[in-house]
């Protein structure tokens, strides 16, 4: 099973990506937590991301494709994957479109996970206070940053629906349900 996982930050693509290893056997690929280890690592690709990423901004699509591209390579993702936070650009998913060709495989689906902007932005400001109880805290968590990242996702992501339902891939569920009935239904949406 080969899938994406497309939304808005707090939706609960990371959430469902990790119901979903489970029943499928397959891992999940966050750009978003392979670029967060890279900080905590120093590496000279951490240091570079980590402004950006403060802001809210997109991390450069050369940077991410290689993530994705050195990613797909290994073993464990030759039967499938789930993508949680790539493609977020047209670009990236051109991109991901040749690196599968490259590999003569292609998706199985790209779900969107469709949730309330005002929603969302509560969600996260909370996960950031939770979080910085127990000093977790993501840099990019708090509400100006949040608003940012809403925006981005409006601006450069989101036209990644049409593009991914022009290619008749998109299924789309409710993700203001509960985390256990977003994951039946996506389960549902991808096995039809
Ligand atoms: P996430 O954990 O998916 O919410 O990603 C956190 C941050 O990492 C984003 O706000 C971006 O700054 C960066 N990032 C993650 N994935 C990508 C991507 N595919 N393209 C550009 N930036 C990304």
């Amino acid at each position: 099973m080969r899938l994406i996982l497309l939304g808005p930050p707090g939706a609960g693509k990371g959430t469902q990506a990790k119901n979903l290893i489970d029943a499928y056997g397959i891992p999940q690929l966050s750009t978003g937590d392979i670029l967060r280890s890279a900080i905590k690592a120093r590496t000279p690709m951490g240091l570079e991301a980590k402004a950006v990423m403060d802001r809210g901004d997109l991390v450069s699509d050369t940077v991410v494709n290689g993530i994705v591209s050195e990613r797909l390579d290994q073993d464990d993702a030759r039967k499938g994957f789930i993508l949680d936070g790539f493609p977020r650009t047209i670009p990236q998913a051109e991109a991901l479109e040749q690196m599968l060709a490259e590999k003569g495989v292609a998706l199985d689906a790209v779900v969107e996970i469709t949730a309330d902007a005002e929603t969302l932005t509560r969600r996260i400001v909370n996960r950031a206070k939770e979080n910085a109880a127990n000093s977790g805290a993501r840099a990019d968590d708090n509400e100006e940053v949040v608003r940012n990242r809403l925006n981005v996702y409006r601006e450069q992501t989101a036209p990644l629906v049409e593009y991914y339902r022009g290619k008749g891939l998109l299924k789309s569920v409710d993700g203001m349900a509960s985390v256990e009935q977003v994951t039946a239904s996506i389960r549902t949406a991808v096995e039809k």
